[in-house]
């Protein structure tokens, strides 16, 4: 039998009616044994997820504030769900609730404030669905450097769930060296499920949201953008990097070392084929020659002008390495013979403008440096590019007859995406008229 690992996103179960929906789907495939349930998420639009209700409750009450009633807020949500599901559990998730409380007046700390969101939800969704309940602290670790010791978790997963058939893992958290609870970062609950599903050898990762896979673009730009069926890792690494934000970016990891596919799916209209992520897929499985849009506003191009920097040895990393002393990583770096332009985030590089500014010209004793505050960055990103002449040249052709100048222009040599550098005002404009050209037009 197939083993699916499945991972149900915050908006998934933010009540009953979404545990109902839930469990309907794990129950129509049997080989969905393991479950990974992040924290109820909003309700409707202007909810706040449980996760933040944590975070605030434990701030306050860190600061020696009466969090009673922030904390009443949360046991709310929880008791609403247990009792419309007629789960018979408001006992043990009173002695749950009232050990949380305690702990919060003993400053257990963020981390473990905010994972009781997951580890209070797989209690529940545990009793719903009849599986048993791993607490992530057992099982996914972290070294002293708080980072995730993969081996050694894959290891201490497979042990445990092997000895049940089913089971629920709670998603977000696991724990340190010393037995405190880490979490990942936002979102980190699809982390979870990847490892999860690497330590089990699943066949398929399905991950369960509120929306039917990845789009070509982000439709606050473009109304109703068109679906992605299928999605390489390289190629959804470079849209996430660039915004596109469906999936945590960290969790890509696990499943790919272990050649595991990730299935995107809706859990409000499970019939929908959601988003396949695998490690390859034919070029012309793309039906538009793109796979997707993303992209950010927010950049600044620091540009170093020297005559005969060609000839200088070494020139390059004097000034990357000016960068790399202040904590800024580079995005990209497009040169010419006597200039050569360093891309960073713009609240990165003004924090530290004047030590990076004094430094370069101290190293580099450059003739000129200009900085250009106003760069978005877009991503074109298609598998399919690499068979298809011309593509370079319908991007511009759109950007020209959208009277957007470009600034900038990065392909990668893996010929997999085109990075455009245009002024903040332009971004939606590009990204419209790109998706126009590819998908509308599908020129
Ligand atoms: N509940 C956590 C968050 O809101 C983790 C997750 O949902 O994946 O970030």
């Amino acid at each position: 039998m197939q083993t699916k690992v499945v991972k149900f996103g915050g908006s998934s179960l933010a009540d009953a009616k979404q545990f109902v929906k839930v469990a309907d789907i794990i129950r129509a495939d049997e080989s969905r044994r393991f479950v990974v349930p992040s924290a109820p998420g909003k309700r409707y639009p202007k909810d706040t997820k449980v996760t933040d209700m944590l975070y605030a409750c434990y701030d306050l009450a860190a600061r020696g504030g009466d969090f009673s009633e922030m904390f009443e807020a949360i046991v709310a949500r929880y008791m609403d769900i247990v009792r419309e599901l007629g789960l018979k559990l408001e006992d043990r998730l009173t002695r749950e609730l009232s050990n949380i409380r305690m702990s919060f007046l003993a400053r257990a700390g963020r981390d473990y404030a905010a994972s009781r969101g997951e580890y209070l939800n797989g209690l529940i969704l545990a009793e719903y669905l009849g599986f048993a309940f791993v607490d992530a602290a057992d099982v996914i670790h972290f070294g002293e450097d708080g980072k995730l010791r993969l081996a050694e978790t894959c290891h201490a997963v497979k042990e445990r769930v092997e000895q049940v058939g089913n089971a629920v893992i709670p998603g977000f958290y696991g724990s340190m060296p010393n037995d405190t609870v880490k979490t990942f970062s936002r979102g980190g609950s699809d982390i979870t499920g990847s490892i999860v599903a690497a330590a089990v050898g699943a066949d398929l990762y399905e991950n369960w949201t509120d929306i039917s896979g990845y789009l070509v673009c982000d439709p606050r730009i473009v109304p109703d953008p068109e679906p992605v069926g299928i999605i390489t890792y390289r190629e959804l690494r470079e849209l996430a990097y660039m915004g596109a934000q469906v999936f945590h970016e960290d969790a890509i990891f696990p499943v790919r070392q272990a050649g595991i596919p990730i299935n995107i799916k809706n859990t409000n209209r499970p019939a929908d084929e959601g988003t396949m992520i695998v490690e390859t897929a034919p070029e012309d499985t793309s039906p538009y020659v793109i796979t997707g849009i993303a992209g950010k506003r927010g950049f600044v191009t620091v540009t170093i002008e020297k005559d005969m920097m060609n000839a200088e040895l070494g020139f390059g990393r004097k000034v990357l390495e000016v960068f790399e002393n202040n904590g800024i990583s580079f995005e990209h770096m497009p040169s010419g013979i006597d200039t050569l332009s360093v891309i960073v985030h713009k609240d990165e590089f003004e924090a530290k403008e004047d030590k990076i500014i004094r430094s370069l010209e101290i190293e580099t004793a450059p003739d000129k440096i200009d900085i250009d505050r106003d760069v978005a960055l877009l991503a074109v990103v298609g598998r399919g590019m690499r068979a298809q002449r011309g593509t370079a040249a319908r991007i511009f052709a759109a950007l020209a007859h959208a009277k957007v100048n470009v600034k900038m222009i990065d392909q990668g040599s893996s010929e997999l995406n085109v990075i455009v550098g245009v002024r903040n005002e332009d971004f939606e404009t590009s990204v419209k008229a790109v998706y126009d050209i590819f998908v509308t037009q599908k020129l």
